[in-house]
């Protein structure tokens, strides 16, 4: 049994099941270390775990899941599970409710009886919510390597260039030079397309009395890294300064709440409190930040309603923002591990106002 594995296992009996079936691709690389878009993990709560998956990936499979055993799945993929439960004494069998859709679970239900299925959600997550000094190590290569796609870009910022153009750049550089991946579509927004959180990039070319927004990412070795940085306009209002630095300080608030047993809501509620007083309350329309790990939005959220306390070895975003409808927007995003004694901000780029350019 994989140490992952074993971590996994000893939460069933608190979700009241004696196994539990993982569907969701990632959770099934992080349990195993296999990549498949079909897969199926069995554990059991004594440790035993089987994989299944179909035949384009079963020969690797064979070679390097890290599982007890691994069976090819029929033409009925439920009824292979059906079977593989036989001889296992298995009463209540949990499934990743958030990661099994409609016509799936009906499926698992058909051939298992309703009373044996149990929808689940967050199994998994809550146990890849605290990383391994491995995972640790790929976000600081996979922060690293983002870090320096970003200083290619900065010196390709010149009036006229387009939000198209940037993100291109950026994300060839971050794919040439070791990403296996990236994170998402790259933000690069330009003047007005800054206040929306998330938009699309397009082919406005850049004028001098704009902010520039990138927000980006890559994954290494399967793990991701998230930033965001704005940059202010040569010439510009004061009050875009003056709303950058309360963007700057509503992070540091944010980040100095941030340790273990601390309150998982307090940043969010100690950055939103900063934004509020400079009386841009209504414009922090989302939530502070997530998780980030082999997705690029994981657990643990960081809203203001969200509930538990963090723990060391969590690695989480911090990303207060201002928007403006139709002017422009203000985010700064780090990403930030918890230590044992507090935190530490894994990303290094600069976050003090500078125009670009
Ligand atoms: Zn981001
Ligand atoms: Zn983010």
């Amino acid at each position: 049994m994989t140490r992952r594995i074993r971590k996994v296992c000893r939460t069933l009996a608190g979700h009241k099941v004696d196994a539990l079936l993982v569907t969701h691709p990632v959770n099934c690389r992080y349990l195993t270390g296999f990549v498949s878009s079909n897969p199926y993990l069995l554990i059991t709560a004594s440790g035993d775990s089987l994989f299944l998956t179909d035949s384009r990936y079963i020969e690797a499979a064979e070679k390097q899941v890290e599982a007890d055993a691994v069976r090819l799945l029929g033409k009925d993929a439920f009824k292979s599970i059906a079977d593989a439960l036989k001889g296992r004494r298995v009463r209540r069998l949990g499934f990743e409710a958030d990661h099994l859709s409609h016509a799936r679970a009906l499926k698992l239900i058909e051939a298992l009886g309703a009373r044996k299925c149990k929808p689940l959600i967050g199994v998994v997550e809550s146990v890849r919510a605290v990383k391994e000094p491995g995972e640790i190590a790929a976000i600081r290569k996979a922060i690293r390597l983002s870090e320096r796609g970003f200083r290619h870009i900065l010196p390709l910022l010149r009036p006229g260039v387009r939000e198209r153009d940037i993100a291109i750049e950026l994300e060839f550089f971050v794919m040439a030079n070791g990403a296996d991946a990236l994170a998402f579509d790259t933000i690069v927004a330009f003047g007005p397309g800054s206040s929306v959180p998330h938009h699309a990039t397009g082919r406005r070319r850049l004028r001098d009395t704009d902010v520039v927004l990138i927000d980006w990412g890559a994954h290494v070795r399967g793990y991701t890294s998230d930033l965001t940085r704005t940059l202010l306009p040569p010439r510009m209002p004061r009050r875009t300064r003056d709303m950058y630095h309360v963007v700057a300080a509503a992070r540091r608030a944010a980040i100095a709440r941030i340790r273990p047993r601390a309150r998982r809501s307090a940043p969010d509620t100690a950055a939103r409190r900063v934004i509020e007083a400079a009386g841009h309350g209504e414009r922090f329309t989302h939530s502070l930040g997530h998780g980030i790990g082999l997705d690029v939005h994981e657990q643990p959220g960081l809203s203001g309603r969200a509930k538990g306390t963090l723990r060391a070895g969590m690695v989480l975003t911090v990303e207060p923002g201002i928007y403006v409808p139709g002017r422009l927007g203000v985010r700064i995003e780090d990403d930030v591990l918890v230590t044992p004694a507090g935190c530490e901000v894994l990303s290094r780029l600069p976050t003090h106002a500078r125009p670009w350019g």
